[in-house]
């Protein structure tokens, strides 16, 4: 039996010191704190999140809507950018239905006009296609399934509350059909060594998204094992008919809390081409404000996207270049105006080989091509 505990909280969003190079989410907000889906492969249950005993004691934040409102309504510092929903706890676990706070706060976001990018297991996001349609026309919205295997049995074991795989499928179907604006795709993370990470369970899942009309898939092979979320998925593996698993496990992870380079390695080619053969993105279109961040976005999403591609084809990664496009997302002025002025050295992590790769780009720009001073009399 799920206790749920209703709690005020002082904030209600927090924002992040650089945007996800994954999911490009800048602020995060979890109506809840706990989920009731109790995957038992779950990172949350680890040390590092605080959350005590998060799948039994579901704390529901009563005033979340409301302090939401007020912190957007003075919202000089927090500039419109993509709000981060149910990354530690999902928005649309069980109790949503009957307490409606993931509700209540897209309406709160679709009136300030922020975008949004929302992940989860559960095919109760159908129910807000209207807000979601609404905050996807006005700014960007993504929908991000977690699939991790077609198969509804395995499924069941390691994610035993949440919706069959099929039924999220499905309802990634529904939203694509009814609000095509949306991004939908599938998070194929974890994949779960020994069990997940066979080759028919790494094409079905990728066919099976494509199908339900994902725009992109992102894949990551292996999962953390950390603390209190080894100990706990150790023990309900070795309690399950799928035991056999837990040796190999141990001797793959070797007292590491990532899965080895090898391994990550020797999936990432069977992904990409099996992405490349159903012709599904293996990243997410970033959402691009008209204000004057406009092209540091831009570029820096051309940045952060070739760092991952060529860390998935070469297995290296490139650091400097990685920062480059970090770092454009806090400037304060426009990447075209410090081109103009001929200083893209000045902006940190921006090396000669950085700027060899985004100069065509900008050159290409619309904005560089427009006089702003005198010279546009002439
Ligand atoms: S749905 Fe997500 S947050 Fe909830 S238990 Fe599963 S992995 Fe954890």
């Amino acid at each position: 039996m799920v206790k749920f505990i209703e709690k005020e909280f002082k904030t209600a969003i927090n924002k992040l010191k650089y945007p996800d190079s994954w999911f490009w989410i800048r602020y995060t907000i979890n109506p809840y704190s706990g989920c009731e889906h109790a995957c038992i492969y779950c990172d949350a249950r680890s040390q590092r999140y605080y959350l005590n005993d998060f799948e039994n004691e579901v704390i529901v934040k009563t005033n979340i809507e409301k302090k939401l409102d007020q912190r957007l309504k003075r919202a000089r510092t927090l500039l419109p950018d993509v709000i981060g929903l149910g990354g530690v706890c999902d928005g649309y676990q069980q109790i949503e239905k009957k307490v409606e706070n993931t509700r209540k706060v897209l309406k709160v976001i679709a009136k300030y006009r922020y975008p949004i990018n929302i992940a989860t297991k559960n095919k109760l996001i159908t129910r807000d296609i209207d807000v979601l349609k609404n905050i996807a026309k006005d700014t960007w919205c993504t929908v991000g399934f977690s699939i991790t295997t077609i198969n509804e049995e395995l499924a069941s074991f390691l994610e035993p509350y949440s919706s069959p795989p099929s039924e999220r499928l499905e309802a990634m179907k529904i939203i694509k059909e009814k609000a095509p604006e949306i991004q939908v795709g599938t998070y194929f993370i974890p994949i779960i060594p020994f069990l997940e990470d066979n080759d028919e369970n790494l094409e079905d899942v990728i066919k099976k998204s494509k199908q339900a009309g994902a725009d992109f898939i992102l894949f990551s092979p292996g999962l953390t094992l950390r603390d209190l979320q080894a100990e706990f998925f150790i023990k309900k593996l070795k309690n399950s008919k799928y035991h056999s698993i837990v040796k190999p496990l141990l001797e793959l992870y070797k007292d590491h809390v990532n899965a080895p380079a090898e391994y990550v390695k020797k999936l990432h080619p069977k992904l990409l081409n099996s992405c490349e053969k159903y012709n599904l993105p293996v990243r997410e279109k970033r959402w691009i404000p008209k204000d004057y961040r406009k092209w540091n976005y831009k570029i820096s999403e051309l940045l952060l996207n070739k760092v991952y591609i060529d860390e998935l084809k070469t297995g290296k990664s490139n650091k400097t270049m990685m920062w480059a496009g970090l770092n454009l997302n806090n400037l304060e002025e426009s990447i075209i105006d410090i081109y103009k002025r001929g200083e893209l050295l000045k902006i940190r992590n921006f090396t000669k080989k950085v700027i060899e790769f985004v100069e065509p780009y900008l050159t290409k720009s619309k904005e560089l091509k427009k006089k702003t001073g005198l010279d546009r009399f002439l």
